[in-house]
């Protein structure tokens, strides 16, 4: 392993990035280098230069044309969320009618589980992971109790074995089939937000399916980060946020995907408002609703404008790379930060928490040090220009961003490790 700076200037002159310089770089005081190495792409994306343009597109709309800006113009708002859905389901693997964009990740989780949690009085429970993200729980046990079931029973937490830090795919498998005559739905984080483990969504969601569960998947973690095919995965249903790897800025509009499956069933449940009529019928203002076959049924409000166009100029990028490109990248990205990251575990006191497979991790790198993780960081970002995240109690994670981190962006992110852990460069 050549641990030199230098090195990773070699690749970086080796393998150049084609879509860093459509991000703004963040300056840095730290006087280590005039950009941070920017690691918390996995928390909220790095803005696109053309997002400013997306927004004050949206602006003159509405300064010049007020009202008929719903109808006229290049971009008419009525279906504005409609223009997404095209690039958007490359990103995960699905048909354009079986995505949608609309209000935020966890509203999305409700609305798929008021569709698809539906408990009888054989099969009730829904399975999570147990360190699912503090919302998904939220949101599960407050279906739970909203109908009716006692959500410290309904709620089948899903652990690791004892001494292991990961979902061994054999394991949730193995609780599928013991478990499932009484399992209503399972809905799980693709990749899960503090381990950083990918988990087997095709095997997992063909287990749950034969046993006759719904299954549905958080994609926060996971849109725009590794590959996904919801459609031939046969997925239910899955929700995501665009603020994370899609690079749409902070609160931005989420995403769900609803398998075609459901999308022409007439004895479908669900939330509805005005906005999931057809767009022929929607100004007939009947009181009866008229769905398309389309994930747009999902959707109540009219759509948020501004903040769904730098989703729009976000997902132009996407579209240019292509997800089995940035696929690559970023496992050459990461396979050489995790490399340096387990060269420095081998004299200094850190461990690595996420997989080392490809095939089980995205670019996310979760490394466990026992120590203030929030003063670490927060040392990692004022000493030497670098800014990963921290998880209490003991979890930094560090993610380069196929689309803008540089391999050199890497070894800045290790080397800060270094320092603050040995008191000395990597290199
Ligand atoms: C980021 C994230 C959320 C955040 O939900 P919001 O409604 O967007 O605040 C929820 N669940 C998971 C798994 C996440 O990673």
């Amino acid at each position: 392993m050549n641990l030199s700076e230098q090195y990773a200037h070699d690749l970086d002159a080796a393998h150049p990035s084609a879509t860093r310089s459509k991000f703004i770089q963040l300056p840095s005081d730290s006087g280590a280098y005039p950009h941070e190495a920017y690691f918390a792409g996995n928390s909220l994306g790095l803005q696109p230069i053309t997002t400013a343009a997306a927004i004050k597109d949206v602006l003159d709309t509405w300064s010049q044309r007020g009202v008929h800006g719903h109808f006229t113009g290049g971009d008419p708002w009525l279906n504005y969320h409609q223009y997404v859905n095209e690039a958007l389901s490359r990103v995960v693997g699905a048909l354009p009618t079986e995505v949608s964009v609309m209000n935020t990740l966890t509203v999305n989780l409700h609305l798929m589980l008021a569709s698809f949690y539906r408990p009888t009085a054989e099969r009730h429970r829904i399975v999570i992971e147990d360190y699912a993200f503090p919302s998904d729980s939220y949101a599960v046990r407050s279906h739970a109790r909203l109908r009716g079931y006692d959500p410290d029973e309904a709620i089948l937490r899903l652990r690791p074995r004892a001494g292991e830090d990961l979902l061994r795919t054999e394991d949730v498998i193995s609780v599928i089939e013991q478990q499932g005559p009484q399992i209503a739905t399972l809905m799980l984080s693709g990749i899960n937000y503090l381990t950083g483990e990918l988990m087997d969504i095709a095997a997992i969601t063909a287990a749950g399916r034969k046993a006759g569960i719904f299954v549905g998947w958080d994609l926060a973690h996971a849109a725009g980060n590794v590959l996904l095919s919801l459609h031939d995965w046969d997925v239910d249903f899955a929700a995501w946020c665009t603020y994370k790897y899609l690079n749409s800025g902070p609160g931005a509009v989420a995403a769900a995907f609803v398998h075609e499956r459901h999308l022409a069933d007439p004895a479908i449940q669900r939330l509805e408002g005005w906005y999931g009529n057809r767009l022929e019928t929607r100004f007939d203002m009947s009181p009866l609703i008229d769905t398309p076959p389309t994930a747009e049924a999902w959707v109540l409000s009219t759509s948020p404008i501004l903040a769904i166009a730098p989703i729009r100029a976000s997902l132009e990028i996407f579209d240019e790379v292509g997800m089995p490109a940035l696929r690559e990248r970023s496992l050459q990205l990461t396979d050489y930060l995790l490399a340096l990251l387990d060269e420095l575990a081998t004299r200094a006191p850190l461990e690595i928490v996420t997989p080392r497979e490809a095939a089980r991790r995205g670019s996310q790198i979760s490394i466990r040090i026992d120590t203030d993780v929030a003063a670490f960081a927060r040392r990692m970002d004022e000493n030497w220009g670098v800014i990963p995240d921290d998880r209490k109690p003991n979890i930094i994670r560090m993610a380069p961003i196929p689309l803008y981190t540089s391999f050199h962006d890497c070894w800045r992110g290790a080397d800060a490790v270094s320092r603050e852990l040995l008191g000395q460069s990597i290199g």
